[in-house]
């Protein structure tokens, strides 16, 4: 059996978690199904030199036990002495926070990458150590980089990095744009293509669906194998109540024009058998009363993931979805 996910950072990783937690509690042949994770990169961004990969290390570290659990991202107990010399010789960008810890990640992902390992097998290599008990694929070994165009204070349009946008500005100024730098060359290697053909599920967590799983599919035949996969594709909303759980999700959904709402993100995705990618969608209760695209079975249940336990149970919920829909 095997259960391939799309992924962004905290909502995919947290939901992930879970994933995992399902299965072990099972006693039939999905407590054995092995999970492929295919994980947004066009986050990233390279930082004092040193290639930063956010979305895979939250994934790395969440579901390998080293995560800072409240914050969402970056390490447990983490020190910041490395950046605090930074700011001492006043080395900018000062915005994006940066532990000693895991500086140690992104140091040894850039001295593999510039040896020449591709980024699949540099993170293959990082999760050896963290053994998350999943395959974690990036998305392309091409880097992509999301940017986002914006008014400046002259009223021109201008682009800046997704993480400037998201971290430094808070998303404060409206986001007229996404463009996915990279993106229409990048090509999605073999190991992502064979997990959605040989997929007998395909989830899609409650990730950002902009600039997190939007971003994975920007990437040429990601979308083409998930609309021609035999298996069923079962999506779990990230906004509850017409909001985002966690995060400025509403401010990346205005931006292309969808609403934020469950059925807003559940139409931009789509319905398969109208061309899209979705055969299910889980809504939470207090969003029941809202339809669902016309041909994607909708059920609703509680979404939130505020511990280990409910995250176990939304997964659960999501994979039974998806077994049904097998038939
Ligand atoms: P990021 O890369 O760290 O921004 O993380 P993701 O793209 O994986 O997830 C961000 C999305 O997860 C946001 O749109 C949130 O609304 C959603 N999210 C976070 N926590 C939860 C939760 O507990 N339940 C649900 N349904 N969605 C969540
Ligand atoms: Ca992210």
């Amino acid at each position: 059996m095997q259960i391939t996910a799309l992924t962004g950072g905290i909502g995919g990783a947290r939901f992930l978690r879970g994933l995992r937690e399902h299965l072990q509690a099972r006693s039939d042949d999905w407590s054995g199904a092995e999970i492929t994770v295919i994980g947004n990169t066009a986050d990233d961004i390279t930082l004092f030199g040193l290639r930063v990969c956010p979305d895979l290390d939250t994934v790395m570290y969440t579901l390998g036990g080293g995560i800072h659990e409240e914050q969402g991202w970056g390490r447990a107990d983490e020190t910041f002495s490395v950046s605090a010399e930074l700011a001492a010789y006043e080395v900018p960008p000062d915005w994006f926070t940066l532990g000693d810890r895991d500086f140690a990640t992104h140091i040894v992902r850039t001295q593999m990458l510039r040896a020449g390992w591709s980024l699949t097998d540099v993170t293959a290599a990082l999760c050896d150590r963290w053994r998350p008990g999943m395959r974690l694929l990036p998305m392309s070994d091409d880097p992509v980089e999301t940017h986002v165009v914006v008014t400046g204070d002259d009223g021109s349009r201008q682009a800046v990095h997704f993480q400037e946008w998201w971290v430094r500005e808070q998303a404060r100024r409206p986001a007229l744009e996404f463009v996915f730098l990279g993106a229409a060359e990048a090509q999605p290697t073999a190991d992502v293509l064979d997990a959605i053909r040989g997929a007998d599920v395909v989830l899609l967590p409650p990730s950002n669906p902009v600039v997190s799983i939007g971003a994975i599919l920007q990437v040429d035949g990601i979308g083409d194998a998930l609309r021609a996969t035999a298996a069923p594709v079962v999506g779990v909303s990230p906004i509850i109540g017409g909001k985002p759980v966690r995060g400025m999700a509403d401010a990346c959904l205005s931006a292309i024009g969808v609403e934020t709402s469950a059925a807003g993100v559940a139409g931009h995705y789509g319905a398969r058998i109208a061309g899209g990618l979705l055969d299910g969608w889980l809504v939470a209760d207090e969003d029941t009363s809202i339809a669902g695209p016309p041909g994607v079975v909708q059920r609703s249940r509680p979404l939130l993931m505020t511990t280990p336990g409910e995250a176990a149970d939304l997964a659960g919920a999501a994979l039974s979805l998806a077994l049904e829909l097998r038939g």
